[in-house]
């Protein structure tokens, strides 16, 4: 019978591998035999899909999802904006490694930042707003591209413009055509920044050519590709690929409605010593107010701090503002939804009724008041080890990758939050960072400065010639993310025949020995009619008044019992002497 998928109308081959139960590596092959070059995480529409399938013998037919999806509501929503007020455009920059998008946006703040705060924030920003002629631009430092497929992949429509940065003297590269097919696939309009022009050797007419080459054409070429020439070291340039930006902005007649309650998506996470948790969000429909309540899927909180990107304070923001925020209980994702909610109680029963959706099927309360909930709760949530690759080539890649996958386990998954071939770059340790991942170089050096960077931010990189050690060290840190084994041990049990003295945190009570043996240090649960009344530890048990190592079966002796609670014990009740360890697993 045939069996039918439903899937979204794109999705990347390492998903499409997953839903089929195929290695990624058998559908790499047979969408390479067909001349379709990809890896692992780029995306291939249903159609492309549907074709290999059948290639491949396999009786699937693909559905494409009924997409009331968010990508549907946030067009939705930008469509019922048409009566809203206008709002400043959001803007990502992209391209090859190395042509200077970093260059390029450092440029465009350098020469439009009007206000300068001392002590703002210190560290990267993942987005910040410039003023341009009077008017603001918000720019996107879009770690990478796996970062636009990551926010893609939440379904979030978050851009307006993509500046795809081609430098002048290296021309059209892969990662500048990734750069268009992302923009393309999120209907995103894109202006192309030709940088590097002040080095003799770059050519501008050799990149429209090469565009020309992927029916990209230039306006001055008949086309209507918006192609101009920058250069970010001399600023040439600069000033006029903003006022395009602004132009464009104007013929997309980009509005918002903010009168609807607050709205957007959170860019960057991160914790601070003082702060807690700090959530860079930009703000899509409606305005947002400090002190009020917001949800981001099973966190909540209350807008303690509300700060712009250069950290000055905040009453409120509007649409395509990013913002800083801290107070909210918990540290939500990359890419995921913020809403207001009314009052803190509507919040939490929001963020509660989230995870219940969400995680309910793993999610059953744990019967011990211990101290060792923290540890047992993390059982509850599936761990996930982020890695970024990077390798010499495709091959090595794919390998590294596949080998990772074939990791998985019901406890830990893997999750490749960026891959590429070459060098590690500044965007790669961004992305690392951002999503606290480990960078894995694969038969590639590791640049000098890229280590001290490494360093300064504490983010790992590992090198490795050998596939099994790189998946080996893979397999310890799964190992760490495992929940320890809890592990208790009977020793005794006790019939308390009398109270001694009782305090607020401590009980000594006497009684005899009816099992096994006892010993301090150890947990004690205390049963009442076969029902478990609390816990406490036992911190040392005597015979007459000296205190002595162990107790035996039938045995008379004290027992100092201390708790965090007070402690309700009655002659008659039953008391089970036990350990409790937590001891660490490996896969
Ligand atoms: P990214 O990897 O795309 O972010 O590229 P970077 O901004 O890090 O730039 C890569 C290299 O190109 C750096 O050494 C920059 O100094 C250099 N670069 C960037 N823009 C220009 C430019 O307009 N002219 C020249 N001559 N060099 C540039």
């Amino acid at each position: 019978m045939t069996k039918t998928i439903e899937i979204e109308k794109t999705m990347t081959v390492g998903s499409l591998a997953d839903h089929l139960t195929i290695p990624v590596s058998k559908l790499i092959g047979e969408l390479m035999k067909n001349g379709v070059m990809v890896t692992v995480n780029e995306r291939i529409d249903i159609d492309t899909a549907q074709i290999i399938i059948d290639e491949l013998g396999l009786d699937v037919q693909l559905i494409e999802k009924e997409t009331e999806n968010k990508i549907v509501q946030h067009k939705k929503n930008k469509i019922s904006d048409a009566n809203g007020t206008k709002r400043p455009p959001v803007v990502a920059v992209m391209g090859h490694v190395d042509h200077g998008k970093t260059s390029l946006l450092d440029a465009i703040r350098e020469t439009n930042v009007t206000q300068k705060e001392a002590g703002g924030i210190t560290q990267h920003i993942s987005a910040y707003q410039i003023e341009h002629n009077k008017r603001l631009i918000t720019f996107l430092d879009t770690p990478g591209h796996e970062a636009f497929a990551a926010l893609r992949e939440h379904g979030a429509a978050l851009t307006d413009l993509a500046i795809i940065v081609v430098a002048g003297d290296d021309g059209v590269k892969p990662q500048t055509l990734e750069a268009i097919r992302f923009a393309n696939n999120a209907n995103v309009k894109m202006i192309f920044a030709v940088n590097k022009m002040d080095k003799p050797e770059s050519d501008i007419n050799r990149v429209k050519q090469q565009l020309a080459e992927h029916n990209i054409l230039a306006e001055d070429w008949g086309g209507d590709a918006i192609i101009m020439p920058v250069s970010a070291k001399t600023k040439d340039g600069i000033n006029e690929l903003i006022d395009m930006v602004l132009l464009l902005a104007d013929v997309e007649e980009l509005k918002a409605d903010t009168k609807l309650s607050a709205q957007g998506l959170v860019i960057e996470s991160h914790l601070e010593t003082g702060k807690g948790s700090v959530a860079i969000c930009l703000v899509e429909q409606g305005i947002l107010h400090l002190n009020q309540y917001i949800v981001i899927g099973a966190i909540y909180g209350k807008i303690r701090t509300l700060e712009t990107t250069n950290g000055s304070a905040i009453n409120q923001a509007g649409p395509s503002t990013p913002v800083v925020i801290t107070g909210l209980k918990g540290m939500p994702a990359f890419g995921d939804e913020f809403y207001v909610a009314e009052s803190e109680k509507e919040a939490k029963r929001a963020a509660e009724e989230f995870k219940l959706s969400s995680k309910g099927k793993t999610s059953q309360s744990v019967s011990t008041g211990s101290e060792l909930l923290s540890i047992i709760n993390r059982k509850q949530t599936r761990q996930e080890l982020n890695i970024l690759i990077k390798a010499d080539v495709q091959g090595s890649l794919t390998s590294v990758i596949d080998s990772l996958k074939s990791l998985e386990h019901e406890e830990v998954a893997v999750r490749v939050v960026g891959s590429g071939i070459g060098a590690i770059n500044e965007s790669d340790l961004h992305m690392a960072q951002t999503s606290s991942a480990v960078i894995y170089a694969f038969h590639i050096d590791i640049p000098q400065n890229i280590k001290q960077l490494a360093r300064r931010d504490k983010i790992t990189i590992k090198k490795y010639d050998v596939i099994y050690e790189l998946i080996e060290d893979a397999k310890a840190r799964m190992s760490d993310l495992l929940a320890p084994k809890i592990i208790e041990t009977d020793l005794g049990r006790l019939l308390v025949k009398g109270i001694f003295k009782t305090t607020k945190n401590d009980v000594i009570c006497g009684g005899e020995v009816s099992k096994g043996k006892i010993s301090a240090p150890a947990l004690a649960r205390i049963e009442r009619d076969g029902e478990n009344i609390g816990e406490a530890e036992l911190i040392g048990v005597k015979k007459g008044s000296t205190d002595v190592k162990e107790i035996l079966e039938g045995e008379m002796c004290g027992l100092h019992l201390s708790t965090s609670n007070k402690l309700d014990i009655q002659e008659g009740d039953k008391i089970e002497i036990f350990t409790r360890e937590a001891v660490s697993r490996t896969l």
